[in-house]
């Protein structure tokens, strides 16, 4: 017997009773975009191997162990992207989006990371991202910020969600801190994990975002990057705690968030919830102005965010909401009722663009025609029969409410159907 043919583990058909729900929060999402005057980016799903290896940094659980990499006909190592920043730099440099020019980006679409599935964490998960560049001060760290914030209450989810926000300061800070940090760890070296034990040498900041439940009382007890940062990323961090106070925005300064990436300077922040269990960040992201630099481009300064869509779905989720149905159900009798219904079917749409106009297609007798009328939640059915076309008119009946049927001129169907939407 032949195998049966299954998704991929960790990869999710959305089927067609979830759908709406990643409908409305990526209407809700593109709405926000075209307040704050951002335009959309759409890059391939693939890129070479290496973009993500000297992007993301060779000692991350990202390219240590959770990407999707093969060799391609060619010869060439590829990999699924586990992130859409490393290709929106990528696609900036290639096209010169970067040169003396700020840019404001979105992007939406699946990513791939090879991570042992459980709730709110798959192999092949959808993010919806923001990128911009060319802006190195606090006030466009607190624009994305406030994009997210406006898409939670646009959502009906800010009560769930706590803003978190650290500042990882320059690149020489960090060297100095690492210093003071792998002098720590060594002093407490039979404390740590065989993972911790290694990124002491290639990657020790990388150990204060174990997930490890035993690192924790240890990874607490550390000493704090802000405690190693300038007068300079100082500033720059109370300036942005000073505008998200201005807007209204809370957040929680947590010292200890360094992020999952390399790429990060300056300000990293997390949107976290605390309904979602283990996966309950739903939103991250920071300023990483030496990316670009470090990909071969010019020094530019930028910042972004990406949502994780899954988790955010897991949230709207839990709570109830209206779907959207059909307004109308044409059910008809007999070839001529099929094909001026078809007809029927068209005009209605033309005239009434926001509503759904369905068709009943198949052979079937009237009483399973109104069954499945009734199933798809329309308000009307329309009703299209032999003596209808003869005398012009349509019949209508209520599928809602206790009323007795109508009988219609055609002429009459739209206006009846635009005054009872
Ligand atoms: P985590 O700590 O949960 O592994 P991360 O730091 O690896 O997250 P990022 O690379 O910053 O995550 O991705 C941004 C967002 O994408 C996360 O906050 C999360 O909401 C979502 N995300 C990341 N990995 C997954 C996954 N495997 N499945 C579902 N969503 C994910
Ligand atoms: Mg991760």
């Amino acid at each position: 017997m032949s195998k049966k043919l299954q998704a991929i583990r960790g990869m999710h058909d959305v089927l067609p009773d979830k759908s709406p729900v990643w409908q409305r929060l990526e209407k809700a999402m593109f709405e926000v975009c075209q307040q704050y005057g951002y335009s959309e980016i759409r890059m391939p799903l693939v890129e070479s191997t290496d973009l993500f290896c000297r992007s993301i940094g060779e000692v991350t659980d990202i390219v240590e162990k959770e990407m999707y990499t093969f060799e391609d006909r060619n010869g060439d190592s590829l990999s699924l992207r586990p992130e859409g920043t490393a290709s929106c730099v990528r696609a900036g440099l290639e096209h010169g989006l970067f040169y003396n020019q700020t840019q404001r980006l979105w992007y939406q679409g699946p990513m791939f990371r090879h991570e042992r599935p459980q709730k709110g964490r798959y192999r092949q998960f959808h993010q919806i991202g923001i990128e911009c560049f060319g802006m190195a001060g606090a006030e466009i760290e607190a624009e994305i910020i406030l994009m997210s914030y406006r898409l939670w209450k646009k959502l009906g989810l800010s009560a769930e969600l706590t803003l978190e926000i650290n500042s990882l300061g320059t690149s020489d800070e960090r060297l100095r801190y690492k210093e003071v940090l792998v002098e720590f760890f060594n002093q407490h070296i039979d404390q740590l994990d065989d993972d911790s034990k290694r990124r002491l040498t290639s990657n020790p900041l990388r150990i204060l975002d174990s997930k490890n439940p035993a690192m924790q009382g240890l990874i607490e007890s550390a000493p704090q990057l802000i405690n190693s940062i300038g007068d300079e990323s100082r500033l720059h961090f109370e300036k942005l705690q000073r505008y998200l106070t201005d807007a209204g925005v809370s957040f929680v300064h947590n010292p200890r968030l360094v992020r999952g990436l390399d790429y990060y300077s300056h300000t990293v922040f997390e949107w976290v919830t605390s309904s979602l269990g283990a996966q309950g960040t739903v939103c991250a992201g920071g300023r990483y102005d030496g990316l670009i630099e470090q990909l071969g481009g010019k020094q530019t300064p930028a910042v972004g965010l990406a949502m994780g869509v899954e988790r955010l779905v897991l949230l709207l989720e839990q709570h109830e909401l209206p779907l959207k149905t059909p307004l109308a159900y044409i059910v008809h009798q007999g070839a001529a009722g099929e094909a001026y219904s078809l007809q029927l079917a068209e005009k209605l749409r033309d005239q009434l663009p926001q509503e759904g106009i369905v068709l009943h297609c198949g052979n079937a007798s009237l009483k399973s025609q109104f069954k499945k009328a009734d199933k798809t939640g329309a308000k009307f059915a329309i009703i299209v029969g032999e003596q209808e076309i003869e005398q012009n008119q349509v019949a209508i009946k209520f599928l809602r409410e206790r009323k007795e049927q109508l009988q219609l001129p055609q002429d009459k169907l739209i206006s009846f159907l635009k005054n009872n939407p």
